[in-house]
Formats: C-alpha cells, sequence, structure tokens
C-alpha cells in the first residue's frame, strides 16, 4: 500500500459532533432510515456527496474578500473566464450558479422532442434536463464499465461500436449533440481515455455531430490518463485537459466538483449562435452574462479553484486518498468497484449483503448500518435510486447495487480515512445481521432523496 502526504496543513479547523451508537440508532429512526433526511449536526464523517463540500485554500478565501461586485464586467468575471479557457480552449464560456444550470441551458437550446443524445452514462441531472425538452437520453458504457468486479483501466469510456450504431439506426439528423461524462460519475467515478475521446470525436466529426463534454472532473480524469494511458507520462495536467478538450465542441461542468468550489458552474462552447441563444436563456433565468447567477465573489474563489486543481500533488493526493480507502477495504476482504475512481469508493452491495434480495434494498440496509456503526454518511446507488416496478408488478432492479462513499476534496485526513475503513469493516463482520428495507412512503420522482424506509 503506497503512502500519500496531505499536500496542505490546516489553517481553520471545524469541530465535528461525535454521537454514541444509541444516538444515531435514534436519529437515523427519526430520518426514516433514509441518510439524506439526516441533519449534519448528527454526522461525524460526511460521505453523501464531493459536489459543493469541498474545503477551500486560504488563497481562495483572500479571494472572496476581494471580490469585486458589480453587476456587470466584474473584474472576477474577467479572471474566471480567462482560466476557464486557458484550460479548455472553448471560445465562448458562460458563468451559471451549478451544473444543473448549464445543462437546462444546453438543452434548453439543442433538446427537444425527438431528439436523441447518447453519453457514456448521463448523470441523474443530464439525463433529467434533457428528458424535460422530451429528448432522449441513451447510455453506452463500454462493458468493462458494467461489472464491478472486472479491473480496467479505463472503465468510463464509450461503447464506440453501439455510438456508430446508435447514428445509422436512429439517423445523425436526430442527435444534435453527443457527449462524454469526464469521469464517469454515475459509472463508479471511472476515467475515459484520451484514445477514447478521440474516437468519440472522429464517429461524431463523419455524421458531422457535435460533441460536448461534461467535465465535472476533467482534471481527475486528466490525472488518470497522465498515470495509465501512454505517451501522457511527461505532460502536465493543463496539457492533457487541453488536448482533452481540444476533441470538443463544448462543454457544460459543475464546478461544485473540480472548480474546488462550493457553487458555480458553466456552459462552452465553440458555436457562435449556440452561445447567443444560450446567453438569452441565461439572462431570463439565471443573472447577467457576467455572473450567471453567481456572486462575483464566487467566480474569484473559483478563478484560484481551477488554478489549484492542476497542482499535481493535490491529484496525487486526492487520487490517492481514494485508493488508500480502497486498499484498506481490501484488506479487510470488503467488496467493492474495482478499481477506485476519482472521487469514491462504491461498495459493491450485491456481495456485501448477498443474503438480501435487491427488492429489499441490501444497498440502504448497508449504508443505514454504516451510519449506525461510524456516524458516517454515505448513499445508495442501486434499486432505491433506479429500481422499480413494471406495469404488470414484476420488480425492476437496478444495474448495480452500491454505496458510494464520496470524499470530499481536501476535507479528510489519512486518520479520518482509516476510522471509515475501519467502521465499513466492522459492518462487514458482521454482515449476516443486516435485515431487508421496505419503502413506506415515496415521491413519484426522484425517490432516494425523500423516501421513508422501514426494516421489512
Ligand atoms: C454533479 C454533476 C452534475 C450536476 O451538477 P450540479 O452542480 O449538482 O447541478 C452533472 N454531471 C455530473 C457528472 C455531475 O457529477
Amino acid at each position: 500500500m503506497k503512502s500519500f502526504l496531505e499536500p496542505f496543513k490546516i489553517k481553520a479547523v471545524e469541530e465535528i459532533p461525535i454521537t454514541t451508537r444509541e444516538e444515531r440508532e435514534l436519529f437515523i429512526k427519526e430520518a426514516n432510515y433514509n441518510t439524506f433526511s439526516l441533519r449534519s449536526e448528527h454526522i461525524t464523517i460526511d460521505l453523501l456527496t464531493d459536489s459543493g463540500t469541498t474545503a477551500m485554500s486560504s488563497k481562495q478565501w483572500a479571494a472572496l474578500m476581494d471580490g469585486d461586485e458589480s453587476y456587470a464586467g466584474s473584474r472576477n468575471w474577467f479572471e474566471f473566464e480567462a482560466i476557464v479557457k486557458e484550460i479548455t480552449g472553448f471560445k465562448h464560456i458562460i458563468p451559471t450558479h451549478q451544473g444543473r444550470a448549464a445543462e437546462r441551458i444546453l438543452f434548453a437550446v439543442v433538446g427537444g422532442e425527438g431528439k436523441i443524445i447518447p453519453n457514456n452514462t448521463h448523470f441523474d441531472t443530464t439525463r433529467g434536463n434533457l428528458e424535460y425538452t422530451k429528448a432522449i437520453a441513451v447510455d453506452l458504457p463500454s462493458k468493462d464499465g458494467a461489472d464491478p468486479a472486472v479491473i480496467a483501466d479505463f472503465k468510463g469510456n464509450i461503447d464506440l461500436e453501439k455510438l456508430e450504431k446508435l447514428i445509422i439506426e436512429k439517423g445523425a439528423e436526430n442527435i444534435p449533440i453527443g457527449m462524454l461524462t469526464i469521469t464517469n460519475n454515475s459509472g463508479g467515478g471511472q476515467p475515459v481515455s484520451m484514445e477514447n475521446i478521440r474516437e468519440t470525436k472522429r464517429i461524431l466529426s463523419k455524421y458531422n455531430i457535435p460533441l460536448y463534454i461534461d467535465c465535472c472532473r476533467f482534471a481527475e480524469n486528466a490525472y488518470f490518463i497522465k498515470k495509465r494511458e501512454k505517451g501522457y507520462e511527461n505532460k502536465t495536467i493543463k496539457e492533457i485537459a487541453r488536448e482533452m478538450f481540444s476533441y470538443a465542441d463544448g462543454a457544460t461542468m459543475s464546478a461544485k466538483k473540480d472548480g474546488l468550489s462550493n457553487s458555480g458552474g458553466f456552459v462552452a462552447t465553440n458555436n457562435d449562435e449556440v452561445a447567443e441563444q444560450a446567453k438569452t436563456v441565461l439572462i431570463v433565468t439565471e443573472g447577467f452574462i457576467t455572473y450567471g447567477g453567481l456572486t462575483r465573489r464566487d467566480l474569484a474563489a473559483l478563478a484560484q479553484g481551477f488554478r489549484e486543481v492542476l497542482n499535481e500533488n493535490y491529484l496525487e493526493y486526492r487520487i490517492g486518498q481514494v485508493k488508500y480507502l480502497g486498499d484498506l477495504l481490501t484488506q479487510g476482504g470488503v467488496p467493492y468497484l474495482e478499481p477506485t475512481g476519482g472521487h469514491g469508493v462504491y461498495l459493491d452491495a450485491k456481495r456485501f449483503a448477498p443474503h438480501i434480495d435487491p427488492e429489499f434494498f441490501p444497498g440502504q440496509s448497508i449504508a443505514v448500518e454504516i451510519y449506525k456503526e461510524g456516524g458516517i454518511r454515505c448513499c445508495e446507488i442501486g434499486s432505491v435510486m433506479f429500481g422499480g416496478y413494471d406495469d404488470n408488478g414484476n420488480f425492476r432492479p437496478a444495474a448495480m447495487e452500491l454505496v458510494r462513499m464520496a470524499i470530499p476534496r481536501r476535507v479528510y485526513t489519512k486518520s479520518h480515512i482509516e476510522y471509515i475503513a475501519d467502521s465499513i469493516i466492522n459492518v462487514y463482520n458482521r454482515r449476516d445481521e443486516l435485515k431487508p428495507m421496505k419503502i413506506t412512503w415515496q415521491a413519484p420522482f426522484l425517490r432516494h432523496f425523500t423516501a421513508k424506509f422501514d426494516y421489512k
């Protein structure tokens, strides 16, 4: 197991709540066994998401104080635009308050009824925004990506054969853009190779279809390319990112991830007409084109965050920390989606609790028990999120039953990671005691956020 070093020291600390098992049993019961319904003051370690949970650097906090809150033409906007252009090379940058706003704006322009948009795997908000315009979202993950036990370098790749087949079958005129999600969040934070990006572009170009990258974790993806793909060993993260983006015609980003900030995002495009239309939608719904719904100081913190995320020492620590958690779990025999990706460890609930049928949510049962064990919050990504019943009342399970331990950026130290691993291993050693669960109430859409559970 390779050791790693946090490449920062701590200047401000935030106390974390320490609770007893008895208290936690009560808190999770009061939350109807849904980790989304827990209060953060009852959580010791929060691994619900890596989105907007980043610890900002002293330079970012300093940038906030130096914010220029001009409505139009703020200095902070020009700093933000310059660094995003420097990294991506795109012609037009349109700021938004977070990723889904970027998606909504892009699909308001290129989506619509009858349109089909392929992706390695659409993130849930991408799919949601696209389907909202009555377009159809198609996921084309590579074969390796669909099996949690297969070890491969680039499990986030799109299936190129299926992509070309889809274009031929459905007709290029019905496919306004193709997309790649980098890294592939829903597929376990797995990276996409430069070769796969290049080939995706080649196929799409053949049919005159532009490529847009959902680039929330572009720096983490670039780091994997540097470590795993031939010919990139000696390139900088920025050079690799530049090449990744050079194959694309535009992008959407939630900067709550690799923007190393708590809010923000953008749409980028090389297409003047798309940019014009997107700016109109932006002004109507988000804000003026030089702030897009963000405070200007947020743009300043983001500009600094984009500089810091390119730092290889940071990325080595970031990816190393996630892998360290995976390695500790391997030592404890705990099954998880391998290899670890960029932003978290995804436990494989099917192998963790094989005695619980997917219909009774093994992932939910594990997530609840991990909270009871160590006050650690994580979330199920399995049949609670994606399963359901067909019209004949037959249960339709999710493709995988996972429990995501998402690691916030720069927030937790090595000893926190060891505490997390110990807690999970303790639960794993008592896995026979994990009990099946049922849903007692659910909303009609995106039920996982608010559903109520009980033991079956
Ligand atoms: C987080 C995320 C989004 C949505 O971004 P928000 O900032 O949460 O609105 C879109 N795509 C991917 C891959 C993401 O991880």
